[in-house]
């Protein structure tokens, strides 16, 4: 368990960090499409074949970057490099982190992603996160990719925050995320979590992670109607612009969940506290009455006592 607790801040990535999907940027038109055409593309070959939508976008880029794009890793990685970001993203996560240090927390920052992990790792903010959980393909020796190796789709978003919760942040790590883990065991507790995303594929984390005690927030870039629903329909706490720039709305909200996360931390420690003292008191009272008892039967031996149910009476 770490030292200090963790305050997590989870992202969605397109739209949310960056104003348009990742692809759009420079891929789409390197192989020579419009993102209409890109987009309804992969639309047709996942209901062509009933494929998960991510996977059948996945398949879209190797196919159409045959002859037009060198698709591997490395250019991949690349295409980070034309991502914009909104307002104020560049100094975000070092402003979170100095008001957590502040409160006496750790923030850590995660993205959960339907676009592409490599992509973002090429991003200018890709360091400032513990882990970039997206979709991704297995490359071979010269960086060329032949299988997807990860398919991140909007319900399969939410194995990430258990992952996060239980600290079993290694995506091939099955076994330890699925076994029961007390709730005072986990390593971020939801109710140091807040997820920020801009749509309906976020939906389903941003229900988890609210249900379990956390936050959840709904950017919007020009117009705030779709996300509006999602206030009035209880699935997100507030509907902000996806302005992270320091004194702005959105900074003052994460830093008053972080006030609220890092009080109840501190009232879960002194209840936590209270409830030590009271049990040493119960044990004690406990050795008190088998000490007793003992003195009043000579043959008595240790772990024999009344609250064993094998006392005197029991005998
Ligand atoms: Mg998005």
């Amino acid at each position: 368990m770490p030292e200090e607790p963790v305050f997590a801040v989870m992202y969605d990535f397109d739209k949310t960090l960056s104003p348009k999907d990742m692809q759009e940027y420079a891929f789409i038109p390197a192989i020579g499409m419009t993102p209409e055409e890109f987009w309804a593309e992969c639309d047709r070959m996942m209901r062509a074949y009933d494929m998960d939508q991510i996977l059948a976008y996945m398949y879209v880029m190797t196919n159409k970057a045959r002859g037009t794009f060198l698709f591997t890793r490395e250019t991949l990685r690349a295409l980070g490099k034309a991502v914009e970001l909104f307002e104020g993203v560049p100094g975000w996560f070092r402003r979170i982190n100095a008001y957590a240090g502040k409160l006496g927390m750790k923030a850590e920052h995660y993205i959960i992603s339907s676009g592409l992990k490599e992509i973002i790792a090429g991003t200018k903010i890709a360091g400032s996160f513990e882990r970039i959980y997206a979709a991704d393909y297995c490359y071979d020796e010269r960086g060329v990719p032949f299988w997807p190796s990860m398919a991140v789709n909007f319900t399969s978003k939410t194995q990430f925050l258990f992952r996060i919760n239980k600290g079993v942040l290694n995506v091939t790590d099955n076994d330890p995320l699925n076994e029961f883990m007390p709730e005072d065991r986990r390593r971020v507790p939801f109710r140091n979590m807040i997820y920020i995303g801009d749509g309906l594929t976020d939906v389903p984390c941003m229900k988890l992670v609210r249900s379990n005690g956390g936050h959840a927030i709904a950017v919007y870039q020009d117009s705030r109607e779709m996300v509006n629903a999602l206030l009035l329909q209880g699935r997100v706490d507030y509907v902000l612009k996806a302005d992270y720039s320091k004194g702005g709305a959105l900074e003052k909200t994460v830093f008053a969940v972080m006030d609220q996360a890092a009080a109840m931390n501190r009232t879960i420690g002194l209840h936590v506290g209270s409830v030590e003292t009271a049990r040493a008191q119960l044990e004690a009272r406990k050795k008190q009455a088998w000490a007793r008892a003992a003195g009043e039967n000579g043959e008595m031996t240790e772990g024999s006592g009344p609250d064993e149910g094998n006392g005197p009476c029991g005998i």
